[in-house]
């Protein structure tokens, strides 16, 4: 009965868990002003994602309009930043040189009562070329207006609020550079709260803060209605190379937080990010957290925001747990010394002598291994099966997948412990597994501070909840409700992780999943033991008999792992609404007269396969960014290379000026200038701003380069100073790339169940020609 007990209020406490991270109700069209509405943003987010609008592009420029035309509505003073900017992150473009993009950011501003400094809501209005951004970012933009129009429904607050809509975020962040960097309101810094999407679904996680977070986090906790955000998510982003808006404003004088909804990735960047794709509980969310948030940072006095540390924090049913992260490494260290303690007092008591202590602190590393290499392996048989899911970085009904790997980590440690609980005993098993715990809580606390409390809490409470039961044993229910409570600890910290792991890393590291699913099964350990059959201490036949029936959970998980993984492949089948993403691309020397089909699957899928064969080198395209393709020969399209105009070319000592303008000749993206490689370039201007060059003439056969996004029309004027001997063959490369290649000779359209690989070079038709200088 207690074992039963203590299990239904286990799982009472995980559905808790879970019921937490649900999205809220979206509220409908008709709810009070003062409120944010679902629905009310839903409709911009059909206008703002009615078609692809990729930066420079006319559809662009109506979204831009509409955008204006709703900000001067709310009666805002409302205006575009029309300028040229730098990259701020790495995101692509030259090995050496710079990044660029025309951008348009439409910016509005709330005049504050009394104003001690700005809150900045920033969100990208402009998509990706192969999908219209119903998620990325309508979701963010629509937000944005959305709480634009609450908040100007009601009081002044005391701040001033500016809402930035910015451009050219898919290309290179530049809208977002360019307005840290150069527009009058950013001169102060301020608060900065970014709004994205990356998939279709999920709870919206606050997942990246500017650095000595404390009192920012303390504010989400407080002001935002769904607080999801974790230390841990902070550390895991900063390792992975994404980047978004938020980045460009991680200098010394702003602050911020950044939030996503993530889950549904299998849409990201791809055609299917339409508005029906939306979760418009997810909208709710961000625009309850939005408004809640500028509301808050509207009132408060924004002079001293930044603290001196990072916090730890993590979302509980009810709100966000957070304390100084200058406790890390106190509470890591007290974890182990509370296990420790915990072996000690088991050994005393006689529960387990030294040797089965250390066997079970042995034996636990094996499930932890073994669980994450399983499902890695799970995913590699699963990707051998589909290799479409390779370049997914979801797939479109993971659910089943994911449940599969929970399955499977679940069979590896009821299987171990069926296999080892006999020998070494379940006391020593506990204190084994909670050791690691502990062991690990102090490596984390050391190189990945945010995520410590994943292990340090659940040992530490285990480790008490342990002492607790043995002072306690046998004295009425005390023992069961000590380690049921302190299992709990790790069901509230453990069991969201796992759930928000998924959509985080993919399918693909479904591994780091199953680690932390593991090291939670660890942590239940005393608890599932209460309903071992062996817990009654039977002997003889008895014994035997429930010895094999120890082995039945195990088995049930592992034949649930393996029915989960196939109920996966056979519902999870690619269709015309869920096609298998295929990357093409078209690249045409107007000079040579020589086309390629190119693309960047490693492994091509069939229809892939009709257009390239072996793996062949691009950088005669330094424009594109990569050193090596799959390829295959393309008939030539009667497309003009952008033109190369010297207006000046002068030369005083060994250095040499050279002005061109690199004119495109059809509606292009993108536009690329790169110098050959050996010449060493000093100094470049790109319409009239200098910038710095930094490492050059070392690539080969190209090499310093600038990447103009979304150029104009009368194209880009480039000045570069070079250093090279007289008589040293000069010549310049260009490039430009627009975006479809349904027009071109020789492309067969997509069979209904094969789709578009969701990427910045996804179908792009690029034209080169060499310049000689
Ligand atoms: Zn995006």
């Amino acid at each position: 009965m207690a074992a039963a007990a203590a299990l239904v209020a286990l799982a009472a406490v995980g559905a808790g868990s879970l019921l937490d991270l649900r999205t809220p109700t979206p509220k409908s069209a008709d709810a009070p002003a003062d409120a944010f509405s679902a629905g009310r943003a839903y409709q911009d987010v059909q206008v703002i994602a009615a078609r692809s609008h990729v930066a420079g592009s006319p559809a662009n420029e109506q979204v831009r309009a509409h955008l204006e035309q709703k900000l001067r509505g709310l009666g805002l003073e409302t205006e575009v930043q029309d300028t040229v900017a730098r990259e701020a992150g790495q995101l692509s473009g030259a090995a050496a040189g710079a990044t660029l993009a025309q951008v348009r950011n439409v910016v509005a501003r709330l005049p504050g009562t009394d104003s001690t400094g700005r809150v900045f809501l920033v969100a990208h209005y402009d998509s990706v070329q192969t999908g219209p951004g119903g998620n990325d970012d309508a979701a963010g933009t629509s937000t944005i207006l959305e709480v634009a129009r609450a908040l100007s429904t009601g009081p002044r607050p005391r701040n001033d609020i500016v809402f930035v809509l910015t451009d050219a975020e898919e290309a290179c962040l530049c809208g977002a550079s360019a307005f840290a960097a150069s527009h009058p309101l950013a001169a102060d810094g301020g608060v900065v709260l970014n709004l994205e999407a990356r998939g279709s679904t999920g709870p919206v996680i606050m997942f990246e803060t500017s650095r000595n977070n404390a009192k920012l986090v303390d504010i989400f906790g407080r002001a935002a209605p769904h607080p999801v955000g974790t230390s841990f998510a902070v550390e895991i982003y900063r390792a992975l190379p994404n980047d978004t808006d938020f980045t460009a404003f991680l200098d010394q004088k702003f602050v911020g937080l950044n939030s996503a909804y993530i889950d549904g990735g299998a849409i990201y960047h791809t055609p299917l990010d339409t508005p029906a794709a939306m979760d418009r509980g997810s909208l709710q969310q961000h625009g309850d957290n939005a408004l809640g948030l500028a509301r808050e940072f509207g009132g408060t006095d924004l002079t001293d925001l930044r603290s001196g540390h990072d916090a730890t924090y993590f979302p509980v049913p009810g709100g966000l747990v957070r304390y100084p992260g200058s406790l890390t490494l106190p509470l890591a260290l007290l974890a182990v010394v509370a296990v420790a303690a915990l072996g000690w007092l088991t050994r005393r008591s006689g529960r387990a002598s030294t040797g089965r202590l250390a066997a079970g602190f042995a034996l636990a590393l094996v499930p932890i291994v073994a669980a994450p290499v399983a499902a890695q392996l799970l995913w590699l048989a699963i990707t051998t099966i589909r290799p479409g899911y390779a370049e997914l970085l979801d797939p479109y009904r993971p659910i089943w997948y994911r449940l599969a790997v929970l399955a499977l980590a679940t069979a590896i440690l009821l299987t171990w412990y069926a296999l080892t609980r006999r020998r070494i005993g379940p006391a020593a098993l506990a204190v084994g597994g909670l050791a690691w715990l502990a062991l690990l809580g102090v490596l984390l606390a050391v190189a990945v501070p945010g995520g410590a409390y994943l292990t340090t809490l659940p040992a530490l409470a285990g480790a008490l909840g342990g002492l607790v039961a043995l002072r306690t044993r046998q004295t009425g229910p005390w023992p069961v409700v000590a380690v049921t409570a302190a299992a709990a600890v790790g069901v509230v910290i453990l069991l969201p992780t796992v759930v928000l792991l998924f959509p985080a890393l993919g399918m693909a590291m479904g591994g780091v999943a199953a680690l932390v699913a593991v090291l939670l099964g660890l942590v239940a350990l005393p608890v599932v033991d209460l309903l071992h059959p062996q817990a009654g201490g039977q002997r003889g036949l008895l014994a035997l008999r429930a010895r094999r029936l120890a082995v039945l959970p195990a088995g049930a998980a592992a034949v649930a792992a393996v029915v989960l993984a196939g109920v996966g492949l056979g519902v999870d089948r690619f269709d015309a609404d869920h096609p298998a993403p295929t990357h093409l691309m078209y690249a045409m020397d107007a000079g040579t007269g020589q086309a390629r089909w190119l693309s960047h699957e490693s492994d091509p899928q069939p229809w892939t396969d009709g257009y390239v064969d072996g793996v062949t080198t691009v950088d005669d395209f330094p424009g594109l960014g990569d050193a090596e393709l799959r390829g295959g020969p393309a008939p030539v399209a009667n497309l003009p290379a952008p033109k190369v105009e010297v207006l000046s070319d002068t030369r005083s000592g060994d250095e040499r000026l050279v002005r061109v303008r690199v004119v495109p000749q059809r509606p292009v993206r993108l536009l690329t200038l790169h110098v050959n490689g050996p010449t060493a370039v000093t100094s470049a201007t790109v319409n009239g701003r200098q910038f710095d060059v930094g490492r050059t003439g070392t690539q080969k056969p190209w090499g310093f380069g600038v990447v103009f996004h979304a150029p104009p029309a009368e194209g880009v004027e480039i000045a570069l100073t070079l250093h090279s001997a007289d008589g040293d063959p000069v010549a310049l490369r260009a490039m430009d790339a627009s975006d479809g290649l349904d027009a071109l000779p020789g492309f067969r359209p997509r069979p209904p169940a094969v789709g578009v690989v969701g990427s910045h070079s996804s179908e792009m038709l690029a034209v080169a020609r060499t310049y000689p200088l």
